[in-house]
């Protein structure tokens, strides 16, 4: 699409909209029935993306890009090309989920341990009692042959792809040609949210931007992984300086 806005951080073009803009467009990818791929690049995404040129395609190929953590937002206005507003990928999905939920649309579960996406299905059925489950499949498979004909056979409207970054931008990228989708969506370790394995922060938290300082008190092993917040501003800050 040539009318896309977009906003480079650190070499990732993140779409520049509203919340609601990027419902409208993903909706709008979604009825084009083209297996068109959302992801929702956090900084850990961006950093990986700078070292692996096949997780960079991944994320380049995608028909849409939402900034999904606090940190692409300092980044962005840090870059003085700050982007709209924060885009959480779950938040955007529940957004999808009530509109195919009015409409009767089916919802395809790919990812995480077997039983997980079962158990996130039953809260989405609790709250979206009009969404059909089209399939589950976990994400621990070596053969991709399978898992296509499940979901070719199904044809869902959606599907969130839980495989983690940068596993599932890789794995949409590579299986979109034939795939028979509505649009996928890269969700990481949103069934396990679901499922009640993990927990998100409390509201006041998230409105604070201070999810990842939640997940990391409930999670102290997650510190390796939030290292690389403070490392992705600091590489902002060497950009900005150039
Ligand atoms: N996962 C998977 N297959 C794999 C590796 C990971 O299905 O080969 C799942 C894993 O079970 C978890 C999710 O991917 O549900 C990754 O969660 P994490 O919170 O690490 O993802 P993030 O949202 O940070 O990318």
């Amino acid at each position: 699409m040539s009318d896309r806005e977009r906003i480079d951080v650190l070499g990732v073009k993140f779409d520049n909209l509203s919340m609601d803009e990027a419902v409208e467009r993903a909706l709008s990818l979604l009825s084009e029935r083209r297996a068109a791929y959302v992801v929702t690049p956090n900084p850990e995404i961006v950093l990986a993306c700078r070292e692996d040129p096949e997780a960079a395609e991944a994320v380049a190929g995608a028909d849409l890009t939402v900034p999904d953590g606090i940190g692409i937002i300092y980044g962005a206005r840090l870059l003085k090309t700050p982007l709209k507003e924060r885009v959480p990928g779950i938040d955007f999905t529940a957004r999808l989920l009530e509109t195919l939920d009015k409409r009767g649309g089916s919802l395809f579960l790919l990812g995480s341990k077997p039983g997980v996406a079962e158990r996130a299905w039953e809260q989405l059925h609790a709250r979206f009692p009009g969404l059909r489950l089209a399939g589950v499949h976990d994400g621990y498979f070596q053969d991709d042959g399978p898992v296509l004909e499940q979901v070719n056979a199904a044809a869902p409207d959606l599907m969130m792809v839980c495989l983690g970054a940068p596993k599932q931008e890789k794995w949409m990228r590579a299986n979109a040609p034939r795939l028979r989708v509505g649009l996928m969506m890269g969700n990481g370790g949103a069934l396990d949210v679901l499922a009640g394995d993990a927990t998100r922060a409390p509201e006041g938290w998230q409105k604070a931007g201070l999810e990842w300082l939640y997940r990391l008190l409930k999670e102290p092993t997650r510190l390796g992984r939030m290292m690389k917040l403070p490392l992705f501003l600091v590489q902002v800050l060497r950009a900005r300086s150039k």
